[in-house]
């Protein structure tokens, strides 16, 4: 299990300021919900950790150690993990060929280099069952509902054994029990001690499976509690601004 800590992270593009000088620290498995208006900060601090680009300004370390990613190579090798919004999958692969689509040289299979068909469906299996999702590896991701395909992507991430998924808006533009779907793999992320940042606008899907709220406005924190000592009517003022 590692922490992962943040401190004094800024981000400007040019004479935007994205972010000023943000810190927060991760602790192993707990569920996060990252929330703000837009423009408030969110992509811009999850492509930070994610190694996409490096801050202005700010340190992030891990066990106590500071690291420098240079790309999201560098992240992930620190088990570090983001399911995009857009899931990036290939409709007319089965759901086994998405989770090993661009991953084979990362994938962990102990001596095993070269991943056969018969394998890539195996280790597939093995991770829809570590997600208790009905997912089967064989199923073309064409077919499947918003809830599987989140799977899937959440799956492939599972290959590489993150210490932290990053989720951007899992839950949006997905029917309602089909978030309760979602939500469910989060917790079961969270349930493997593997940290969870959920980026959402969804009020009751943060506060049904967050642990912890984090509010950013127009680039700063201005929370950052349990989720238990919050409610939605305080976070909601607190990203407006309406509650400084
Ligand atoms: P949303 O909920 O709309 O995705 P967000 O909270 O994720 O918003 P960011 O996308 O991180 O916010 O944007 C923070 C600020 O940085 C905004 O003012 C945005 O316009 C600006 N910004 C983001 N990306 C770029 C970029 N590539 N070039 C210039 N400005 C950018």
């Amino acid at each position: 299990m590692s922490r992962l800590v943040l401190s004094g992270i800024s981000k400007s593009y040019g004479a935007i300021q994205a972010l000023s000088s943000v810190s927060l620290s991760l602790n192993p498995g707990e569920v996060l919900g990252l929330m703000g208006d837009n423009g408030a900060g969110k992509s811009t601090l999850v492509k930070i950790i994610a190694g996409n680009f490096a801050p202005s300004a700010g340190e992030i370390s891990i066990d106590g150690q500071p690291v420098v990613f240079h790309k999201p190579k560098d992240a992930q090798r620190e088990g570090i993990e983001v399911v995009y919004q857009d899931l990036a999958l290939c409709d007319n692969l089965t759901a086994a060929s998405n989770v090993f689509l661009g991953r084979e040289p990362m994938a962990k299979l102990g001596p095993v280099r070269y991943v056969n068909y018969r394998h890539m469906n195996e280790v597939a299996a093995d991770l829809f069952k570590q997600l208790k999702s009905e997912t089967r590896p064989r199923d073309l991701v064409r077919k499947m509902s918003g809830g599987q395909r989140q799977a899937v992507a959440i799956a492939r991430t599972l290959l590489s054994r993150p210490k932290i998924v990053m989720m951007d808006e899992p839950t949006a533009a997905i029917s309602v029990r089909q978030v309760h779907e979602v939500l469910e793999l989060i917790r079961r992320l969270r349930d493997q001690g593997i940290t969870v940042i959920l980026i959402s606008h969804r009020m009751p899907d943060v506060f049904s499976v967050a642990d912890r709220i984090t509010v950013l406005r127009r680039g700063e924190l201005v929370a950052n509690k349990p989720a238990a000592r919050s409610t939605p009517e305080e976070v909601t003022g607190l990203i407006t601004g309406a509650i400084e």
